[in-house]
């Protein structure tokens, strides 16, 4: 541990460090022109979304024999935490694909799945999603109604809907993703919750399809939401991950993931907030001095730099802890989540309260950022449901506090 002193945990190593800047460049040039313009529009840039394929990104956390990048949950986070710099809603299409749909298939899928789908979703030739909630259950997930029987002839026939799917539609047209990673009830249990299923459903096979894109959203504008449907869809037995009745294992595992990863979207936005209200204090004037001079001021910039530094080292820290091949990080994953995505929504609320009606208004950017912001505190597991975790958690492991 010779330099132990010197280690970023943010940048760890070189590879890191030199991905990091490469993504930088790439949010610069193609990301941040079109974020505004595809908030407004409530449009989903898939030609955007397909070159993240070409820089290997798609499929950061595959190995490489599946046309993946190899890379650690540091990787995801990094990346995670660019996008969302300059787009969150983008980075929620981002994560939809590549950590809940491609990264859950490369840590439980078979070998002939992994080889038969893993290079097209790696590549961005199909775009991916993970329906787990259903309109009336969402943090209940283990009462979900949607049902697979499967048929004298071994394929398995699912029935029920989906909501809240990002990708879930990839256009305006209701074309629905190329595959869906589907969690459904194949039993139930003497308590009455679901026995779970995870099942790949491909565009194309009969009774799939989107009920509706979901318009008008607070924020996270440039991402699609879609309500998917499942009527009397039939999936062979190939496409079932796992065996029957226990994917709870994988959907723990991959909500790991998926909080650390969301977690990193709040760093992208507190890092651009806090920068934008800090230029934004020196430039303008008020009273005959730069605003930066007033006390109030400064309790909103100097909150945002510590909040924001708390927030760098707990997800970088909990990234390098979480083993993407193994569940059991769920304390701090959950942690992580809850602080950041509030601290987040909470730096992008006071770059607004600098800026002033600047700050109110699209052209600057922190508005944006306040509104994605505020799905991270119920997309992945709502904040009620992280310190309900945490609260278990830590009572059957109160040596946790003590370590
Ligand atoms: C833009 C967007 C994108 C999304 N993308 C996806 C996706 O790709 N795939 C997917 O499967 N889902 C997705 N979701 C769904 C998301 O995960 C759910 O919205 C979330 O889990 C909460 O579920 P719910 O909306 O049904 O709220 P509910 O679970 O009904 O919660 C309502 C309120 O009750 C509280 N509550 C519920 N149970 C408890 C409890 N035991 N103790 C205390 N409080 C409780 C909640 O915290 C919340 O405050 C997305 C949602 C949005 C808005």
């Amino acid at each position: 541990m010779a330099d132990w002193e010197s280690i970023d945990l943010a940048n760890p190593t070189e590879e890191h460090r030199m991905l990091r800047e490469m993504i930088r460049d790439f949010v610069r040039e193609e990301v941040e022109p079109q974020a505004l313009e595809y908030d407004r529009e409530e449009k989903f840039n898939l030609d955007l979304f397909r070159k993240l394929g070409e820089y290997g990104l798609l499929g950061i956390s595959v190995s490489e024999e599946y046309g993946g990048s190899g890379m650690d949950a540091t990787a995801v986070a990094i990346v995670n935490e660019e996008l969302s710099y300059s787009d969150p809603g983008f980075c929620l299409a981002y994560l939809a694909h590549a950590q809940l749909m491609v990264n859950n298939l490369a840590h439980n899928g078979n070998a002939a799945q992994k080889s038969r789908i893993l290079p097209k979703v790696c590549s961005g030739e199909w775009v991916g999603c993970m329906a787990m909630s259903e309109p009336g259950y969402g943090t209940d997930v283990l009462g979900m109604q949607t049902t697979a029987d499967q048929n004298s002839d071994g394929d398995w026939v699912i029935n029920g809907r989906k909501m809240w799917i990002t990708n879930g539609s990839i256009d305006e047209d209701g074309t629905p993703a190329d595959i869906c990673w589907l969690y459904a009830r194949t039993g139930t249990d003497a308590k009455g919750r679901a026995e779970v299923t995870t099942f790949l459903v491909e565009k194309g096979m009969a009774g799939f399809s989107v009920g509706q894109k979901i318009y008008d959203k607070t924020g996270m504008r440039a991402s699609n939401t879609a309500e998917l449907v499942f009527d009397d869809c039939v999936v062979p037995a190939e496409n079932v991950v796992g065996a029957p009745g226990e994917s709870m294992i994988h959907m723990m595992r991959n909500l790991e993931l998926e909080r650390i990863g969301l977690a990193a979207m709040g760093l992208g936005i507190a890092r651009r907030s806090l920068a934008a209200m800090n230029q934004y204090a020196s430039e303008r004037e008020a009273f005959g001095q730069e605003i930066r001079d007033f006390g109030q001021i400064q309790r909103h910039i100097g909150e945002s730099w510590a909040e924001y530094r708390a927030m760098r080292a707990y997800v970088y820290d909990t990234a390098r802890n979480t083993d993407l091949a193994k569940s059991g990080n769920r304390l701090d994953t959950d942690g992580v989540k809850l602080f950041g995505t509030t601290a987040a929504k909470n730096i992008a609320d006071r770059a607004i309260q600098v800026m002033g009606g600047y700050g109110y208004v699209g052209e600057y950017t922190v508005e944006r950022l306040w509104r994605d912001a505020k799905l991270l505190e119920i997309g992945g597991g709502t904040l009620e449901s992280h310190q309900k975790n945490i609260t278990r958690d830590l009572s059957r492991s109160p040596e946790a506090i003590e370590e």
